[in-house]
């Protein structure tokens, strides 16, 4: 072959569209340059203006770059954006260089085709963009660290929730963030295990040192060997849920009159006591408690004067009692109190310790007059064939039954 069957060859082989340009317009091309512009024939093609195909934007770029004078410059690499015959858009990575073509200065062009490069180019952006928005404008934590725990990158969100700059923490231990070691550990054990972990809890100690209830949503990351590298995930503050959520259950749990445990919540935990003297032959015993003359109360002196007799009622009761009792109000003027550990003697005395203190109350009405207030009390001990804690509600009942019936102001043990 020789040289100029060679470059005829290669002209006709090369993946690149190739064309030569005189006074702006086609006068060669090789087929990667007919495929490129979309028409069946070279023929087709020949003597039309190089501005035809040009997207309108670039024209002038490509005009400039097409009438220089001379025979020996080159045009550096540019992208062109092209409409085929077929108006199809493609963007070409051009070159362009002066050369002589049949004895005139001509322009040889060639163009390689970028158009799905620019497209994935276009989306990576498009894709960086929105991670970017969405990490600078986010309301949870976004954050990253290393397989030793060291932080390597933390949203701005942080201030908000931590008051630390992202600077500030950056390249410091993560643990140095958490008020208790346990929940670090807690948390490395379940990725490690894992490989993530959803709606993990914990808690973070912020810059002027409050502590803060937060939830994390993380996975594991790993190297191209599979070893751990390291972690990824989202910190959300989630301190005023949990208020609201502690919140909540204490308004399920307590009486709103007398701030004391209520009917479910008394009886759940009595529950679960019991079952722990079945189980383990413990002691417990079990004080009903009605007020006397409620009723007469009321009528008396007003339903306000009642209920601040109920208030001063449980608060005398409390002061009588240990951390480990507990203390209910099951309704009305009706309390009920569950004592660990304690046998007969100790029970009585504990009962009537609360049934003095409570005919000791001096109380006033709403309108000021003194009045005071009596309570009756029945008491009833766990017994091991007790197979539930209805039985000795129902025996501690009786045995109230039986101090209101004896004449009230009085602890009555069951028989
Ligand atoms: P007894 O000595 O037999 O127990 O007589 P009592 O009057 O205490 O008993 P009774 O069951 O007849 O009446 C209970 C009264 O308690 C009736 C009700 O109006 C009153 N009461 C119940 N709950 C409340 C409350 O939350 N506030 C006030 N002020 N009164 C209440
Ligand atoms: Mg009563
Ligand atoms: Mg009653």
């Amino acid at each position: 072959m020789n040289k100029d069957h060679y470059y005829t060859y290669l002209f006709d082989i090369l993946p690149v569209a190739v064309a030569i340009v005189v006074d702006g317009k086609l006068v060669k091309l090789n087929p990667a340059a007919v495929q490129l512009l979309e028409v069946s024939d070279e023929q087709l093609l020949l003597g039309k203006s190089v501005d035809e195909f040009v997207h309108p934007i670039d024209q002038p770029r490509s005009q400039g770059r097409l009438k220089k004078q001379g025979s020996n410059w080159a045009n550096a690499n540019s992208k062109f954006r092209i409409r085929t015959s077929k108006g199809n858009f493609r963007m070409l990575l051009v070159i362009s260089n002066a050369i002589e073509f049949e004895g005139r200065d001509a322009v040889m062009i060639s163009g390689m085709d970028m158009t799905e490069h620019s497209e994935m180019e276009e989306q990576l952006r498009q894709s960086e963009f929105n991670f970017r928005r969405l990490f600078e404008n986010m309301q949870d934590v976004y954050y990253r660290t290393d397989a030793n725990g060291i932080v390597q990158k933390v949203s701005p969100a942080v201030t908000k929730i931590l008051g630390y700059t992202p600077e500030e923490i950056e390249g410091k231990p993560a643990a140095e963030l958490y008020p208790q070691m346990g929940d670090r550990e807690a948390f490395r054990k379940e990725i490690m295990l894992h490989g993530m972990v959803s709606d993990f809890p914990g808690q973070m100690v912020t810059k002027d040192g409050r502590i803060i209830d937060i939830s994390v949503n993380s996975q594991a990351l790993y190297d191209d060997e599979g070893n751990y590298a390291g972690a990824e995930g989202i910190c959300r503050d989630v301190t005023q849920r949990k208020l609201l959520e502690r919140e909540m259950q204490r308004l399920a749990t307590t009486d709103s009159l007398t701030g004391i445990a209520n009917r479910r919540a008394f009886l759940e935990h009595a529950e679960h006591i019991f079952k722990s003297c079945q189980r383990y032959q413990t002691q417990m015993t079990l004080m009903m408690l009605d007020l006397d003359f409620f009723k007469g109360i009321n009528d008396k002196y007003g339903h306000q004067s009642g209920d601040l007799a109920l208030i001063n009622f449980a608060e005398a009761v409390k002061l009588e009692l240990r951390e480990s009792d507990l203390f209910g109000r099951l309704g009305g003027e009706e309390f009920c109190v569950l004592l660990q550990q304690a046998n007969q003697p100790e029970a009585l005395l504990v009962a009537e310790r609360i049934r003095a203190h409570v005919q000791s109350l001096l109380l006033n009405s709403a309108a000021g007059e003194p009045f005071s207030l009596t309570v009756s009390i029945g008491i009833a001990i766990y017994r091991a064939e007790d197979d539930r804690l209805g039985r000795l509600l129902e025996r501690a009942d009786k045995a109230l039954y039986q101090a209101k019936s004896n004449g009230r102001n009085r602890v009555t043990w069951e028989t």
